[in-house]
């Protein structure tokens, strides 16, 4: 299937071989127990699983992935190959559950992490000297800020380090680590990939079998696991991630343009790409919350990534980056009509004197 685009790649692997009467779709193994010769025990390895991550490797253009019980599972077994003390270099705003892991890792001693501002290369080019690792996600959440990915990775390979990004916010429909150079792609399949808002799931896709080794083995010993029952759901959104995301990416377009024409709006933040939207809204902290939750189709709620559309106020989560602004509104924008999206932020932005 090496040939064929994104679109056929999500619908057409990680499917049961072909054969008289055998199923489309794979099955959910429910089973943790194994006659002996085989997979051995449900923490070692499912079909299910299998068939999961059969799909994003083809679509990271990998040789292989791993799937994890969520996200911050995967990104957990990333960092737990380091030795102690190994100097970090990753991005000084970012998801802020990868934040608040790196900042506790830093403090304990276990990473050396340098937190540099991912969109300066020249900064980033200063602190791979000597580090053993780059950590990028870029654009970064919520401040979508866009790392130069070609040139960055290009250089941390020169300097023989290990390269990871975190590749949630910009999928493998518009940006292919591997194929870059890096050793790891990281998703969270909660977002786009599984694109339904009803289940928690992380991967990490790669193409050196020995580095496959050494995460299989960190998911074995840590249980990091997926549910067979999500891994099914998450490989059943796969299905469709191109064409929502496609729909989503459009409208986003779209409403970048309006959205700069309103003027209790400011800095509005796009990469050019994705679905993701971060703003500012000109108004005390409980103000903007009422026009949060003055919309009838867009919910105020966490997470992205849904067929639906949802927004908040980041820094509502004391976790948040302190260099995110408190009137910083990121926006998910998700699968329904570009003008029924429009008139509920319109209607509720406009509730506010201009
Ligand atoms: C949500 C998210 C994560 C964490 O994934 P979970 O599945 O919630 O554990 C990591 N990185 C980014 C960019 C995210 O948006």
């Amino acid at each position: 299937m090496e040939n064929l685009r994104p679109e056929s790649l999500a619908i057409n692997s990680g499917r049961p071989e072909r054969q008289a009467g055998a199923p489309l779709n794979p099955d959910i193994s429910l089973n943790s127990t194994f006659i002996a010769g085989g997979i051995g025990y449900g923490r070692f390895g499912n079909e299910t699983w299998s068939a999961l991550e059969d799909a994003i490797t083809a679509l990271e253009q990998g040789d292989s992935t791993l799937a994890f019980s969520s996200g911050m599972g995967a990104i957990t077994a990333v960092f737990s190959l380091l030795p102690h003390g190994a100097p970090v270099v990753a991005s000084d705003q970012g998801y802020s559950g990868t934040m608040s892991l790196l900042k506790k890792y830093h403090e304990q001693g276990r990473l050396e992490v340098r937190f540099v501002d991912i969109s300066n290369t020249a900064d980033v080019f200063e602190a791979l000297m000597g580090a053993a690792f780059l950590w990028i996600e870029s654009p970064t959440n919520p401040g979508l800020a866009v790392a130069e990915l070609p040139q960055i990775i290009g250089e941390a390979k020169k300097r023989n380090m290990g390269v990871a990004v975190d590749n949630t916010f910009a999928t493998a429909l518009n940006q292919q680590p591997l194929s870059l150079g890096a050793d790891i792609s990281m998703n969270s399949v909660t977002k786009y990939l599984s694109g339904h808002s009803d289940v928690i799931i992380g991967s990490l896709s790669m193409r050196d079998p020995a580095l496959h080794a050494r995460l299989l083995e960190a998911r074995t010993l840590q249980g990091s696991i997926p549910g067979p029952f999500e891994s099914w759901l998450a490989l059943r959104g796969i299905r469709t991630f191109p064409l929502r995301f496609r729909a989503a990416e459009a409208s986003a377009r779209e409403l970048v343009k309006r959205l700069q024409t309103l003027a209790q709006v400011s800095n509005v933040r796009y990469p050019g790409f994705g679905a993701i939207i971060s703003f500012e809204i000109g108004a005390p902290v409980a103000e903007i919350e009422k026009v949060l939750d003055a919309t009838s189709l867009i919910s105020n709620a966490t997470s992205l990534g849904g067929v639906e559309t949802t927004w908040e106020r980041r820094r509502r989560w004391p976790s948040e980056s302190a260099s995110v602004p408190e009137n910083l509104i990121r926006l998910s924008v998700g699968c329904e009509h570009i003008e029924d999206l429009w008139s509920d932020l319109n209607k509720s932005i406009s509730t506010l004197k201009g």
